[in-house]
This record gives structure tokens, sequence and C-alpha cells, in this order.
């Protein structure tokens, strides 16, 4: 009404309203990472795209974290994600950290492409870090050039949100961008940057950066952080420190399980990448299973297999042991004591991992830890990997089957193997143990929330990449969609559940960093 009257003056007034609203930035960041002694990083800005211009979105996300939609979007000159204009309360940094990659020392590695622009409280009270990657050279960049291109931004985007939707805790992708600038890899790439969202980025490799420093009192200060931060209910324990490092290990007994029972393959867990907080964390590399093999590596530099499918619990072991080195002056104030101290927890972590990959398997199987021994999960696992059957349709089909119940068709399983025989004795076995299944309806209910219908499957994020590259994103967009409900059957999607054919076949993945 107002504005009808006064045409001129209010709308200049509206205008100038609209701007002080989008300039004052709808998000507010805390930096409690910043606000830790210097040497923890380094502070420094993200560079600004020269032409960005949205992939996508994640709208639920933004929403989740209490973040204006609006403020995010291409009109707001997508402000934030490609780094061109920082919200006051940011504090940039690029973080400090060590590693170990494929078992070589490292002292020093700190994100060289990336920054943390700042901390998140979402909706429900819950602190993430938000985080570029992509967006420029830092003092940790080493020789990189500090860009990310745009393939493995749209794969991370893809497998960390499918990842989500499986219920497998991991990073999240709030945003890509394409920053409208090239990198150069083996050839001319679309540059992009991904916005990352994590519960925090303290990794194992943060802890060795001081602990072979010498710096006991920063590895401390990083300890009561991630305790403060992660795990306060540890503030009361006898020796926090101990509960600190018994905490992270059961989490991650729990997360490599589910990795295995999605047949994941991460493809590079250096100490980098493995975070305190257990999400799943940089997916370069990595690449879930077609037909099963326990000794499937895909990525062009792990010659020897170290990162294999069935390694993963035992690297991971690995990788707890090197934290706990960083962490023995402060689990006892003898040496000794702190190594049995240690020793116990990786024991228990041993255990743990070896309880939940059983339950795993026993719930893919539709069977309860009763029925379903580790005897005979090993047992199938190796008339799939002889019979090269395809993992996750395995297990979607002997859904299928346990849902229709006395009169399922046997054939759709039975063709997934190679000897049709060898198919048939193993599912005779598993019917003499599913006939004793008491509660049908319960086990039926964990095998489908166990078993996902879809996944990234590697041929289709290579298809996916390469539309993209050539402008043609509606490829990526509907692998994204379609992976946001992994467990519903989609109609029309059903081409999703083919494995590749020999010529769509991925054989290898690369870093692509
Ligand atoms: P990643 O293989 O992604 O775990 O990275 C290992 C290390 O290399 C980290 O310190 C990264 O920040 C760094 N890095 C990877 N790619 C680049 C790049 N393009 N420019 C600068 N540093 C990079
Ligand atoms: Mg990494």
């Amino acid at each position: 009404m107002v504005l009808l009257l006064f045409p001129r003056i209010h709308r200049s007034l509206f205008e100038q309203f609209w701007c002080i609203i989008q300039c004052m930035t709808p998000i507010r960041f805390d930096n409690s990472y910043a606000a830790l002694p210097e040497r923890f990083y380094s502070r420094i800005h993200p560079e600004r795209a020269p032409k960005p211009e949205l992939i996508r979105l994640n709208e639920p996300l933004a929403r989740e974290l209490g973040i204006d939609i609006e403020w995010l979007k291409p009109e707001a000159g997508l402000a934030m994600p490609s780094g061109s204009r920082m919200p006051e309360s940011s504090e940039p940094i690029a973080m400090a950290y060590a590693g170990h990659q494929f078992g070589g020392w490292v002292p020093q590695l700190g994100d060289g492409r990336a920054h943390l622009i700042g901390e998140l409280i979402d909706v429900n009270g819950k602190r993430f870090d938000v985080h570029l990657k992509g967006s420029g050279r830092t003092p940790f960049s080493r020789r990189g050039d500090g860009k990310a291109a745009l393939g493995p931004v749209l794969r991370e985007y893809i497998v960390s949100e499918a990842f989500a939707a499986l219920g497998i805790p991991s990073t999240r992708t709030l945003a890509a961008v394409l920053t409208g600038e090239d990198v150069y890899r083996e050839t001319t790439l679309p540059g992009a940057v991904l916005t990352r969202v994590a519960q925090s980025h303290v990794r194992v490799g943060t802890f060795q950066y001081f602990a072979s420093r010498n710096d006991m009192e920063a590895v401390a200060i990083l300890a009561d952080y991630v305790i403060d931060r992660h795990f306060p209910e540890l503030q009361e324990a006898k020796n926090p420190y101990l509960a600190l490092f018994e905490a992270v290990a059961m989490r991650q007994a729990k997360l490599i399980a589910q990795w295995m029972g999605v047949g994941f393959i991460h493809g590079v867990m250096n100490t980098d990448n493995m975070q305190l907080v257990g999400e799943t964390i940089d997916f370069g590399p990595c690449a879930f299973m077609d037909s099963f093999h326990p000794d499937k590596v895909f990525s062009s530099i792990d010659q020897h297999g170290r990162y294999a499918w069935s390694r993963q619990p035992e690297i991971t072991g690995w990788n707890l042991a090197r934290l706990a080195e960083t962490l023995l002056p402060l689990l006892h104030p003898e040496a000794e004591e702190a190594i049995k101290r240690a020793e116990g927890v990786l024991e228990r972590f041993s255990e743990a991992f070896r309880r939940h990959y059983t339950e795993v398997f026993s719930n893919k199987l539709g069977l309860s830890g009763v029925e379903a021994d580790a005897g005979f999960i090993e047992a199938t696992l190796s008339t799939m990997a002889a019979n090269e059957v395809d993992f996750t349709r395995f297990f979607r089909r002997l859904t299928q089957l346990g849902v229709a119940g006395e009169g399922g068709e046997k054939g759709p399983l039975l063709e997934l193997f190679s000897d049709m025989d060898a198919g048939n004795r193993w599912l005779e076995q598993w019917l003499g143990r599913w006939n004793s299944v008491e509660d049908r309806e319960g086990r039926l209910n964990a095998m489908q929330q166990a078993n996902p219908i879809y996944i990234a499957r590697n041929h289709r994020v290579e298809q996916v990449i390469e539309a993209a590259i050539n402008g043609n994103f509606a490829p990526f967009h509907e692998l994204v969609d379609l992976l946001s409900r992994p467990f519903d059957a989609q109609p029309g999607s059903e081409g999703y559940e083919l494995p590749p054919t020999p010529d769509e076949e991925v054989r290898q993945t690369f870093c692509g960093t």
C-alpha cells in the first residue's frame, strides 16, 4: 500500500533494505577451531571464483543447518560456496595436519586446497564445520594448484550424499559450484569448488602433526578439544584420553563394517583421511564393487592392495595404532602401562569390528546372529567371489526371494552365479537357515534396510562426470536424486540396478587431485 502511494521513494528504501538483508548474510559462523593456538592452522582467505555458476545446492541439508537458501543461490552471487564473499563472521583457516600415506610418513600435509570457513550450529544444536574444497592455494599446498577439477567434486557430491541416505556416517555436500576457470590435470578440465560439511575435520594426522613435533601440549589441547566438541560425556571418565581413544576406535569399528556391507572400497585410507569423529571422509579414488571379490582394489595408486575391500579393518587398526602412539604420554605416565592400555583398546576394536560385521551381514542375509554364524557368512562370500556374483544385486534378489515367500522364483538369484549349481547348493543352505527363522517379518524389514537397491556404481559415476564435462548436468542430478532413496524401488530406474557391460566397466579410479 505504502509502496503504491510513494513508489519511487519506497522502492529505493526497499532496495536498500533488501541490500542490507543480503549483505548481512544470514549465516552466523562460530569459529572454535580458529580460537585454538595459531600453530594449529594458517589464516588464509579462499580465492574468489572468477565466474561462479551453481551446479547443485543441497537444499534439505541447508535447511537442516538453518542456512537461508535464497542467500546461497545464484541471484545472491553464489557468495559463499564459490568463495566470492564470506560472511562477516567467517574466520577462514587452512588446518595443519600430517599423515601416513600408503604407510609412508609425511610430516606435513594440511589443507592444501581447502578452507575451513567457519562452524555452524544446526537446528538441533549440533556443531558442523563448513569447508570449501578447491578454493585456492594455502601455505600447505606444496606443489599443488589449490584447485579441484569438476570430476572429483561431482564424485564427492554423489557418494557422500549417497552415504548419508544409506545411513552411513559421512561428511556431507552442501553445494557444488563451477568456478569458471580451467584446471590442468592430464588435460584441461573445468574447475569446481565443493562445500563440505563435517562434524569436524580433526584427523588422526592432526594428532600426528603435533606428536611428531614433540608438541605434547598441542596434543593435549587437541584431545581436549575433540572431547569437548564430540564426546563431552567422556569429560567425567577416569582417564578421558583413554576413553577418547576407545570411543574413536568403537566408531571406526562400526563404520568399516558398514562400508563393507555396501561393497565399498575407500581406496585411500591414509591417516590424514581418517577423522576422529568417525565419518567417512575423502572420496578421491573410492569405489563400490560390482562383482564381489574380497581383494578388489580400484585406486590406480594402490599397487599392492593395501586398501583392498577385505583389508580395511586391518588398516583401520593400523591407523588407530598410529593415533595411540600420539596419545601414549596421556594414557599413562609409564610408557609400558600406556602401551598395555592402548593395546587393550585395539583388541576391543577387533572384537567390536567382528560383532558389527557379523551383524551387518546377518541382516543382509535375513538371518539373526544365531542362524548366521561367522562361518556361514564367510562361506557365502567365498561362493560369491568364486562365482563373480554382483554384490548389490545378490542381496537385493535374496531380499525379493524372502519377500515372495514359498513360491518365490529362484531363477533371478541363481542366474547371478557363473556356476548355477554352486548357486543352488548355496541357496539350499540359506533356505535351511531361513526356514528356521521365527520372526520373518522382523528379519525381512532388517533385510530391506540392509540391502540397497541402488548404489553409486562406478560406471554410472564416470558417465555422469563425462556428461558434465561436456556441459550436460542432467545425468548428475538424476543420479543424486535416485541415490537419495536407495532402498525404495523407483519405477523407470531399473537400469541403475544393472552392473556395467564389459565396455562400461571401470577397472581403475584416480584421486584426480
Ligand atoms: P588427499 O589425497 O585429497 O587426501 O590430499 C592429500 C594432501 O594433498 C592434502 O594435504 C591435500 O590438501 C593436498 N592436495 C591435494 N590436492 C591438492 C591440490 N590440487 N593443490 C594443493 N594441495 C592438494
Ligand atoms: Mg584427504
